[in-house]
Protein backbone atom coordinates (compact mmCIF):
# COMPACT_ATOMS: atom_id res chain seq x y z
CA UNK A 1 0.00 0.00 0.00
CA UNK A 2 1.20 3.68 -0.96
CA UNK A 3 0.65 6.45 1.47
CA UNK A 4 -1.88 7.90 -0.47
CA UNK A 5 -4.62 9.97 0.77
CA UNK A 6 -6.98 9.91 -1.54
CA UNK A 7 -10.39 10.45 -0.22
CA UNK A 8 -12.83 11.13 -3.10
CA UNK A 9 -13.44 13.05 -6.56
CA UNK A 10 -15.22 15.97 -6.79
CA UNK A 11 -16.46 17.67 -10.23
CA UNK A 12 -14.79 21.17 -10.88
CA UNK A 13 -18.25 22.72 -12.20
CA UNK A 14 -20.85 21.18 -10.14
CA UNK A 15 -19.59 20.22 -6.66
CA UNK A 16 -21.09 16.24 -7.31
CA UNK A 17 -18.78 13.86 -5.12
CA UNK A 18 -17.81 10.02 -6.25
CA UNK A 19 -16.23 7.47 -4.72
CA UNK A 20 -12.62 7.31 -5.72
CA UNK A 21 -11.65 3.85 -6.87
CA UNK A 22 -13.57 3.04 -9.91
CA UNK A 23 -12.56 4.01 -14.13
CA UNK A 24 -14.00 7.32 -14.89
CA UNK A 25 -14.15 9.97 -17.57
CA UNK A 26 -16.03 12.85 -16.96
CA UNK A 27 -18.77 14.04 -14.31
CA UNK A 28 -21.83 12.16 -14.94
CA UNK A 29 -24.01 14.93 -13.96
CA UNK A 30 -22.24 17.49 -15.72
CA UNK A 31 -19.40 16.09 -18.35
CA UNK A 32 -16.84 18.74 -16.97
CA UNK A 33 -13.71 17.42 -15.33
CA UNK A 34 -12.97 15.38 -12.25
CA UNK A 35 -10.70 16.59 -9.65
CA UNK A 36 -8.83 14.00 -6.97
CA UNK A 37 -9.28 15.02 -3.46
CA UNK A 38 -7.73 14.03 -0.62
CA UNK A 39 -7.34 14.04 3.28
CA UNK A 40 -4.55 16.63 3.67
CA UNK A 41 -4.67 16.69 7.48
CA UNK A 42 -3.54 12.89 7.37
CA UNK A 43 -0.97 13.18 4.32
CA UNK A 44 0.81 16.36 6.27
CA UNK A 45 1.45 13.91 9.70
CA UNK A 46 3.75 12.81 7.03
CA UNK A 47 4.43 14.88 4.23
CA UNK A 48 6.42 17.19 6.07
CA UNK A 49 9.55 19.32 4.98
CA UNK A 50 12.03 17.13 6.95
CA UNK A 51 10.50 13.76 5.26
CA UNK A 52 11.70 14.84 1.63
CA UNK A 53 15.59 13.96 2.51
CA UNK A 54 14.95 10.19 1.92
CA UNK A 55 12.08 10.50 -0.97
CA UNK A 56 12.94 9.42 -4.39
CA UNK A 57 14.13 11.93 -6.83
CA UNK A 58 10.90 11.32 -8.99
CA UNK A 59 7.11 12.98 -8.57
CA UNK A 60 6.58 10.07 -6.48
CA UNK A 61 8.53 11.77 -4.10
CA UNK A 62 4.69 13.10 -3.00
CA UNK A 63 2.69 10.13 -2.80
CA UNK A 64 0.52 10.81 0.19
CA UNK A 65 -1.34 13.18 -2.42
CA UNK A 66 -1.17 11.00 -5.42
CA UNK A 67 -4.42 8.78 -6.16
CA UNK A 68 -2.22 5.21 -6.86
CA UNK A 69 -2.73 3.22 -3.86
CA UNK A 70 -0.84 0.30 -4.60
CA UNK A 71 2.90 -0.20 -4.61
CA UNK A 72 3.03 -2.19 -7.97
CA UNK A 73 0.82 0.10 -9.95
CA UNK A 74 3.07 2.93 -9.36
CA UNK A 75 5.17 3.17 -12.98
CA UNK A 76 8.11 4.49 -13.16
CA UNK A 77 10.46 6.18 -16.05
CA UNK A 78 11.86 8.33 -14.08
CA UNK A 79 9.37 11.07 -14.16
CA UNK A 80 9.20 14.80 -12.20
CA UNK A 81 11.59 16.34 -10.35
CA UNK A 82 13.14 18.42 -13.20
CA UNK A 83 15.87 20.45 -12.04
CA UNK A 84 14.74 24.24 -11.85
CA UNK A 85 17.59 26.27 -13.71
CA UNK A 86 18.59 29.93 -12.66
CA UNK A 87 19.02 31.48 -15.95
CA UNK A 88 21.81 34.56 -15.02
CA UNK A 89 22.79 35.03 -18.60
CA UNK A 90 19.58 35.35 -20.13
CA UNK A 91 18.42 37.26 -17.10
CA UNK A 92 20.80 40.13 -17.80
CA UNK A 93 19.98 40.19 -21.35
CA UNK A 94 16.64 40.83 -20.71
CA UNK A 95 16.59 42.64 -17.59
CA UNK A 96 15.29 40.41 -15.40
CA UNK A 97 18.30 38.62 -13.09
CA UNK A 98 15.73 36.35 -11.38
CA UNK A 99 14.95 34.31 -14.33
CA UNK A 100 15.00 30.88 -14.09
CA UNK A 101 13.75 27.87 -16.42
CA UNK A 102 11.70 24.67 -14.99
CA UNK A 103 13.32 22.16 -17.24
CA UNK A 104 10.74 19.87 -18.41
CA UNK A 105 12.94 18.67 -21.48
CA UNK A 106 14.91 16.16 -19.14
CA UNK A 107 11.25 13.92 -18.01
CA UNK A 108 10.86 10.33 -20.06
CA UNK A 109 10.18 11.04 -23.66
CA UNK A 110 10.97 14.54 -23.64
CA UNK A 111 8.64 16.79 -22.23
CA UNK A 112 6.46 16.83 -19.34
CA UNK A 113 3.40 14.94 -20.91
CA UNK A 114 5.19 12.06 -18.95
CA UNK A 115 4.14 13.31 -15.80
CA UNK A 116 0.43 13.53 -16.38
CA UNK A 117 0.78 9.68 -18.53
CA UNK A 118 2.22 8.46 -15.78
CA UNK A 119 -0.55 8.66 -12.99
CA UNK A 120 -3.38 8.47 -15.70
CA UNK A 121 -1.68 4.90 -16.78
CA UNK A 122 -0.85 4.09 -13.44
CA UNK A 123 -4.25 5.04 -11.89
CA UNK A 124 -5.97 3.34 -15.15
CA UNK A 125 -3.94 -0.19 -14.93
CA UNK A 126 -4.57 0.07 -10.75
CA UNK A 127 -8.28 0.62 -11.28
CA UNK A 128 -8.77 -2.71 -14.38
CA UNK A 129 -8.78 -0.69 -17.71
CA UNK A 130 -7.24 -3.39 -20.77
CA UNK A 131 -6.73 -0.98 -23.28
CA UNK A 132 -6.07 3.00 -23.07
CA UNK A 133 -6.84 5.24 -25.87
CA UNK A 134 -5.21 8.74 -26.80
CA UNK A 135 -6.32 11.77 -29.12
CA UNK A 136 -2.86 13.59 -29.79
CA UNK A 137 -1.49 16.42 -31.57
CA UNK A 138 2.42 16.05 -30.38
CA UNK A 139 3.64 14.86 -26.41
CA UNK A 140 1.02 13.21 -24.80
CA UNK A 141 0.62 10.20 -27.06
CA UNK A 142 4.31 8.65 -27.06
CA UNK A 143 3.71 9.23 -23.06
CA UNK A 144 1.19 7.12 -23.17
CA UNK A 145 2.17 4.76 -25.09
CA UNK A 146 5.57 4.26 -22.96
CA UNK A 147 3.91 4.16 -20.01
CA UNK A 148 1.22 1.66 -21.33
CA UNK A 149 4.07 -0.65 -22.55
CA UNK A 150 5.78 -0.70 -19.03
CA UNK A 151 2.62 -2.87 -18.21
CA UNK A 152 1.65 -4.11 -21.42
CA UNK A 153 -1.56 -2.48 -22.13
CA UNK A 154 -2.10 -2.22 -25.65
CA UNK A 155 -2.21 1.73 -26.75
CA UNK A 156 -4.94 2.99 -29.56
CA UNK A 157 -3.13 7.08 -30.63
CA UNK A 158 -5.02 9.16 -33.64
CA UNK A 159 -3.37 11.92 -34.69
CA UNK A 160 -4.28 14.40 -37.01
CA UNK A 161 -2.52 13.73 -40.58
CA UNK A 162 -0.17 17.08 -40.39
CA UNK A 163 0.98 15.65 -37.34
CA UNK A 164 5.02 15.73 -37.34
CA UNK A 165 6.82 12.59 -38.38
CA UNK A 166 8.67 12.42 -34.81
CA UNK A 167 5.86 12.03 -32.89
CA UNK A 168 4.18 9.45 -35.21
CA UNK A 169 7.47 7.28 -34.92
CA UNK A 170 7.54 7.39 -31.45
CA UNK A 171 4.39 5.79 -30.94
CA UNK A 172 4.88 3.53 -33.20
CA UNK A 173 8.31 2.03 -31.37
CA UNK A 174 6.82 1.90 -27.94
CA UNK A 175 4.31 -0.72 -29.46
CA UNK A 176 1.06 1.84 -30.18
CA UNK A 177 -1.45 1.52 -32.71
CA UNK A 178 -1.28 4.40 -34.85
CA UNK A 179 -4.04 5.48 -36.28
CA UNK A 180 -4.21 9.22 -38.95
CA UNK A 181 -7.04 11.17 -38.66
CA UNK A 182 -8.06 13.71 -41.34
CA UNK A 183 -8.61 16.40 -39.08
CA UNK A 184 -8.27 18.24 -35.75
CA UNK A 185 -7.45 16.98 -32.18
CA UNK A 186 -11.31 17.64 -31.52
CA UNK A 187 -12.10 15.23 -34.55
CA UNK A 188 -9.10 12.86 -32.91
CA UNK A 189 -11.63 12.62 -29.93
CA UNK A 190 -14.35 11.89 -31.56
CA UNK A 191 -12.58 8.98 -32.91
CA UNK A 192 -11.11 8.01 -29.70
CA UNK A 193 -14.48 8.04 -27.79
CA UNK A 194 -16.44 6.02 -30.54
CA UNK A 195 -13.45 3.19 -29.61
CA UNK A 196 -14.31 3.87 -26.12
CA UNK A 197 -17.94 3.01 -26.02
CA UNK A 198 -17.31 -0.14 -29.21
CA UNK A 199 -14.39 -1.72 -27.58
CA UNK A 200 -14.07 -0.34 -24.09
CA UNK A 201 -11.07 1.18 -24.35
CA UNK A 202 -10.13 3.69 -21.39
CA UNK A 203 -10.17 7.61 -22.86
CA UNK A 204 -7.02 9.02 -21.52
CA UNK A 205 -7.94 12.43 -23.53
CA UNK A 206 -6.40 15.23 -20.75
CA UNK A 207 -9.27 16.62 -17.98
CA UNK A 208 -11.31 13.71 -19.42
CA UNK A 209 -9.67 11.63 -16.81
CA UNK A 210 -8.75 13.06 -13.28
CA UNK A 211 -5.28 12.15 -12.82
CA UNK A 212 -3.56 13.53 -15.47
CA UNK A 213 -3.67 16.61 -13.67
CA UNK A 214 -2.74 15.25 -10.78
CA UNK A 215 0.82 14.18 -12.45
CA UNK A 216 0.79 17.47 -13.52
CA UNK A 217 0.69 19.58 -10.35
CA UNK A 218 3.57 18.07 -9.33
CA UNK A 219 5.34 20.56 -11.10
CA UNK A 220 4.17 23.03 -8.39
CA UNK A 221 4.75 20.80 -5.53
CA UNK A 222 8.71 20.81 -6.89
CA UNK A 223 8.71 24.49 -7.51
CA UNK A 224 7.87 24.96 -4.15
CA UNK A 225 10.34 22.47 -2.49
CA UNK A 226 13.11 23.96 -5.19
CA UNK A 227 12.86 27.38 -4.18
CA UNK A 228 13.08 26.68 -0.16
CA UNK A 229 9.09 26.91 0.19
CA UNK A 230 8.99 30.17 -0.92
CA UNK A 231 6.61 30.38 -4.63
CA UNK A 232 8.19 32.81 -7.28
CA UNK A 233 6.06 36.26 -8.15
CA UNK A 234 5.42 35.14 -11.77
CA UNK A 235 4.58 31.58 -13.28
CA UNK A 236 4.74 31.76 -17.19
CA UNK A 237 3.42 28.45 -18.79
CA UNK A 238 2.46 27.56 -22.32
CA UNK A 239 -1.19 26.88 -22.38
CA UNK A 240 -2.81 24.09 -24.39
CA UNK A 241 -5.64 22.04 -22.60
CA UNK A 242 -4.40 23.61 -19.91
CA UNK A 243 -3.58 20.78 -17.32
CA UNK A 244 -0.66 22.24 -16.06
CA UNK A 245 -1.79 25.70 -14.53
CA UNK A 246 -4.73 24.36 -13.66
CA UNK A 247 -2.69 21.78 -11.69
CA UNK A 248 -0.12 23.25 -10.02
CA UNK A 249 -3.21 26.04 -9.19
CA UNK A 250 -4.56 22.89 -7.36
CA UNK A 251 -1.28 22.29 -5.72
CA UNK A 252 -1.08 25.43 -4.30
CA UNK A 253 -3.90 25.15 -2.69
CA UNK A 254 -3.61 21.60 -0.99
CA UNK A 255 0.07 22.84 0.28
CA UNK A 256 -1.69 25.99 2.14
CA UNK A 257 -3.82 23.27 3.98
CA UNK A 258 -0.80 21.23 4.78
CA UNK A 259 0.99 24.16 6.20
CA UNK A 260 4.09 23.97 3.48
CA UNK A 261 2.96 27.37 2.18
CA UNK A 262 1.15 30.30 2.96
CA UNK A 263 -1.27 32.49 0.91
CA UNK A 264 0.78 33.90 -1.07
CA UNK A 265 0.25 33.24 -4.94
CA UNK A 266 2.51 33.24 -8.30
CA UNK A 267 0.76 35.53 -11.06
CA UNK A 268 0.23 33.05 -13.48
CA UNK A 269 0.36 33.92 -16.73
CA UNK A 270 -1.19 31.90 -19.89
CA UNK A 271 1.15 31.84 -22.95
CA UNK A 272 -0.37 30.80 -26.18
CA UNK A 273 0.01 31.11 -29.82
CA UNK A 274 -1.42 34.12 -31.89
CA UNK A 275 -2.97 30.74 -34.18
CA UNK A 276 -4.20 29.44 -31.76
CA UNK A 277 -5.63 31.69 -28.69
CA UNK A 278 -9.02 30.50 -27.30
CA UNK A 279 -7.99 31.18 -23.53
CA UNK A 280 -6.09 34.91 -24.17
CA UNK A 281 -9.70 36.05 -26.24
CA UNK A 282 -11.79 34.43 -23.28
CA UNK A 283 -9.60 36.67 -21.05
CA UNK A 284 -9.61 39.53 -22.85
CA UNK A 285 -13.76 39.34 -23.30
CA UNK A 286 -13.72 38.48 -19.55
CA UNK A 287 -15.84 35.34 -20.13
CA UNK A 288 -16.39 31.96 -17.64
CA UNK A 289 -15.73 29.74 -21.29
CA UNK A 290 -13.56 29.55 -23.94
CA UNK A 291 -14.80 29.44 -27.78
CA UNK A 292 -13.87 26.80 -30.29
CA UNK A 293 -11.07 28.40 -31.81
CA UNK A 294 -11.61 28.19 -35.86
CA UNK A 295 -8.51 26.82 -37.81
CA UNK A 296 -5.74 26.71 -34.95
CA UNK A 297 -2.60 26.49 -36.77
CA UNK A 298 1.04 26.96 -35.32
CA UNK A 299 4.09 24.85 -34.98
CA UNK A 300 3.84 24.38 -31.06
CA UNK A 301 1.94 21.19 -31.33
CA UNK A 302 1.15 21.35 -26.99
CA UNK A 303 -0.37 24.38 -28.05
CA UNK A 304 -2.81 23.54 -30.97
CA UNK A 305 -5.99 22.85 -28.81
CA UNK A 306 -8.66 24.85 -29.88
CA UNK A 307 -11.63 24.03 -27.36
CA UNK A 308 -10.66 22.91 -23.66
CA UNK A 309 -13.00 21.17 -21.76
CA UNK A 310 -11.54 22.83 -18.76
CA UNK A 311 -11.04 26.23 -19.70
CA UNK A 312 -13.10 28.08 -16.94
CA UNK A 313 -10.82 26.46 -14.39
CA UNK A 314 -7.55 27.64 -16.66
CA UNK A 315 -9.49 31.45 -16.73
CA UNK A 316 -10.41 31.25 -12.66
CA UNK A 317 -6.70 30.67 -11.91
CA UNK A 318 -5.51 33.04 -13.94
CA UNK A 319 -8.08 35.54 -12.82
CA UNK A 320 -7.80 34.49 -9.23
CA UNK A 321 -3.88 34.75 -9.18
CA UNK A 322 -4.16 38.48 -10.65
CA UNK A 323 -2.19 37.17 -13.59
CA UNK A 324 -2.82 37.37 -17.50
CA UNK A 325 -3.32 35.89 -20.74
CA UNK A 326 -1.14 36.65 -24.19
CA UNK A 327 -0.46 35.30 -27.76
CA UNK A 328 2.98 35.50 -29.11
CA UNK A 329 3.64 34.57 -32.92
CA UNK A 330 4.83 31.25 -34.31
CA UNK A 331 8.09 33.17 -35.60
CA UNK A 332 8.78 34.60 -32.10
CA UNK A 333 8.91 31.37 -30.38
CA UNK A 334 11.30 29.99 -33.19
CA UNK A 335 13.80 33.07 -33.05
CA UNK A 336 13.52 33.19 -29.02
CA UNK A 337 14.33 29.32 -28.82
CA UNK A 338 17.69 30.74 -29.80
CA UNK A 339 17.91 33.24 -27.23
CA UNK A 340 16.94 31.10 -24.90
CA UNK A 341 19.24 27.92 -26.02
CA UNK A 342 22.53 30.29 -26.63
CA UNK A 343 21.96 31.85 -22.95
CA UNK A 344 21.50 28.83 -21.27
CA UNK A 345 22.29 25.41 -22.53
CA UNK A 346 18.48 24.42 -22.97
CA UNK A 347 17.26 23.44 -26.10
CA UNK A 348 13.60 24.51 -25.96
CA UNK A 349 10.39 23.49 -27.56
CA UNK A 350 8.68 26.20 -29.69
CA UNK A 351 6.09 26.17 -25.96
CA UNK A 352 9.41 27.21 -24.07
CA UNK A 353 10.22 29.66 -26.37
CA UNK A 354 7.08 31.45 -26.48
CA UNK A 355 7.19 31.55 -22.37
CA UNK A 356 10.07 33.41 -23.30
CA UNK A 357 9.01 35.96 -25.71
CA UNK A 358 5.83 37.08 -23.58
CA UNK A 359 7.81 37.42 -20.62
CA UNK A 360 10.36 39.95 -23.01
CA UNK A 361 6.91 41.95 -24.00
CA UNK A 362 5.81 41.50 -20.39
CA UNK A 363 9.15 43.07 -18.59
CA UNK A 364 8.86 45.94 -21.87
CA UNK A 365 5.18 46.35 -20.59
CA UNK A 366 5.98 47.02 -17.02
CA UNK A 367 3.70 43.92 -16.48
CA UNK A 368 6.64 42.33 -15.26
CA UNK A 369 9.11 44.52 -12.66
CA UNK A 370 12.60 43.91 -13.20
CA UNK A 371 13.45 42.53 -9.67
CA UNK A 372 10.90 39.96 -9.62
CA UNK A 373 11.31 36.11 -9.65
CA UNK A 374 10.05 34.65 -12.69
CA UNK A 375 9.88 30.91 -13.85
CA UNK A 376 9.69 29.99 -17.36
CA UNK A 377 8.24 26.35 -18.29
CA UNK A 378 10.33 24.76 -20.95
CA UNK A 379 7.46 22.03 -21.53
CA UNK A 380 9.60 19.99 -24.11
CA UNK A 381 12.67 19.07 -25.76
CA UNK A 382 13.64 21.45 -28.87
CA UNK A 383 14.95 17.86 -30.31
CA UNK A 384 11.65 16.21 -31.27
CA UNK A 385 10.92 19.75 -33.06
CA UNK A 386 13.86 19.68 -34.90
CA UNK A 387 12.18 20.13 -38.14
CA UNK A 388 10.99 23.54 -37.69
CA UNK A 389 14.62 25.09 -37.97
CA UNK A 390 15.69 23.15 -40.91
C1 LIG B 1 0.87 19.59 -24.16
C2 LIG B 1 1.95 20.57 -24.20
C3 LIG B 1 1.76 21.88 -23.71
C4 LIG B 1 0.43 22.35 -23.15
O1 LIG B 1 0.18 21.76 -21.90
P1 LIG B 1 -1.23 21.83 -21.18
O2 LIG B 1 -0.96 21.51 -19.76
O3 LIG B 1 -2.10 20.82 -21.86
O4 LIG B 1 -1.76 23.20 -21.36
C5 LIG B 1 2.85 22.74 -23.72
N1 LIG B 1 4.05 22.35 -24.20
C6 LIG B 1 4.27 21.12 -24.68
C7 LIG B 1 5.63 20.78 -25.18
C8 LIG B 1 3.24 20.17 -24.68
O5 LIG B 1 3.47 18.96 -25.16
Amino acid sequence: MTRSTLTHLECGMCGTTYPPHQLMNLCPACARPLLARYDLQRAAQTLTKASFAGRPATLWRYEEVLPVQSDAAMLSLGEGWTPLKHAPRLGERIGCANTYIKDESLNPTGSFKARGLCLAVSRAYELGARELAIPSAGNAAGAMCAYAAVVGLPSHVFMPVDVPKTFQVECKVLGAEVTLVNGLINDCGARVREGAAEFGWFDCSTLREPYRIEGKKTMGYELAEQLGWKLPDVIIYPTGGGTGLIGMWKAFDEMEQMGLIGSERPRMVSVQSTGCAPIVRAFEENTEHAELWQGAKTVADGLRVPVAVGDFLILRAIRESGGTALAVEDSEMLEYAGVMGSLTGIFPAPEGAACLAAQIRLLKDGWIKPDETVVLFNTGTGLKYAHLWQ
